[in-house]
């Protein structure tokens, strides 16, 4: 059966950015230096306005939403681009349309902004486009582990529906668990290995079935109100390597090598996880992510702490039991 997503209206196609572009009547466009680059020679339509998206504070977005002219508000980039975009969309109620240049986030396909607030990252707001615009050359211009580490947010399925199951089974479950639940996420992978090699070599098909599993995952975190069918200890792991390290990297790949450690330690089917990494290409050794083995094992050593610290949701990343497990073990994981 091929997989259906549900979600934001969306079109696909090769250099369709520009054409898109020189099509509004009048519009805001909010960028980043790097996509804009790319497409700016051939946009005889200029914006009547270019905001570079960045910051993400609450006061600094809400400036700008007022100072907005009443036009059509487009989205040209990364996660902050989109975040931004939807943003004054909300707040002003304009027309707004998403161009997303990288594969690496869903921003493009959720409805609330990630918010930097108070040293912490917020989700806020309820934002619909009329059209999300998946330009493929665009994401082959980009960096390639940019689009390889757009697998991250999908992969994390496999980890955090086995949280879900494992915090139902200790009455810890605020969900809603059903034994229906695992196959929501079983589909999401299956589709995801299938479409790994894809990903890994660039092709319009790869891309656009990556970015049709984040719209369904977009779609589901609206649809379910949480997201707790993609977010358990990988994501735990991931924040708990940001606490550790004071810094991070590309959020993909932070995701994938927790989901890696992770099913791991759940047992829970880690080559497969394993094979998904190979075939897209996605990269997971500590010299490619330029990742020390002190940072690494610092991270998964205090990682059973920092979640119940946080608070986080009920995971098995809260008992993570290390005093048998020695440190090449851990790095075994993440370096083959
Ligand atoms: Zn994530």
């Amino acid at each position: 059966m091929t997989f259906a997503a549900k979600g934001f209206e969306t079109k696909y196609g090769n250099n369709i950015a520009v054409d898109v572009l020189n099509g509004f009547t009048d519009y805001v466009l909010i960028t980043q230096p790097e996509p804009w680059a790319l497409v700016q020679n051939s946009v005889i339509n200029k914006p009547r306005e270019i905001v570079l998206a960045g910051e993400l504070s609450p006061e600094y977005l809400n400036n700008l939403a007022n100072s907005m002219p009443k036009t059509t508000i487009v989205g040209l980039g990364g996660g902050s681009a989109m975040d931004t975009a939807k943003w004054i969309h909300w707040r002003r109620d304009l027309p707004l349309f998403q161009i997303p240049s990288l594969p690496s986030v869903d921003a493009c396909f959720t409805r609330m902004s990630a918010l930097r607030d108070k040293g912490g990252v917020r989700y806020e707001g309820d934002s619909v486009p009329e059209m999300v615009y998946v330009d493929f050359e665009l994401f082959r211009s980009a960096p390639r582990p940019m689009v390889t580490s757009g697998i991250g947010d999908v992969l994390s399925c496999h980890t955090a529906w086995f949280d879900w199951k494992f915090a139902a089974a200790n009455g810890q479950d605020e969900f809603g668990w059903t034994e229906e639940m695992p196959n929501v996420s079983l589909t999401y992978l299956e589709e995801l290995y299938l479409c790994a090699p894809g990903i890994n070599e660039m092709t319009d098909d790869g891309l656009r079935r990556l970015m049709e599993l984040l719209r369904d995952i977009g779609w589901r975190c609206h649809e379910f109100k949480h997201a707790r069918f993609e977010e358990g200890s990988e994501h735990f792991f991931a924040y708990a390597f940001e606490e550790v390290t004071g810094r991070t990297i590309l959020h993909g790949e932070l995701v994938t090598m927790g989901t890696l450690l992770m099913s791991y330690f759940q047992g829970n089917d880690y080559e497969r996880v394993k094979d998904i990494v190979l075939r897209a290409g996605t990269r997971h050794t500590l010299e490619e992510l330029k990742i020390s083995e002190k940072e690494l094992i610092d991270s998964v050593r205090q990682l059973a702490s920092y979640t119940r610290e946080q608070k986080h949701w009920y995971s098995h990343a809260m008992f993570l039991d290390l005093k048998n497990v020695d440190d090449n073990k851990i790095l075994e994981l993440i370096n083959f």
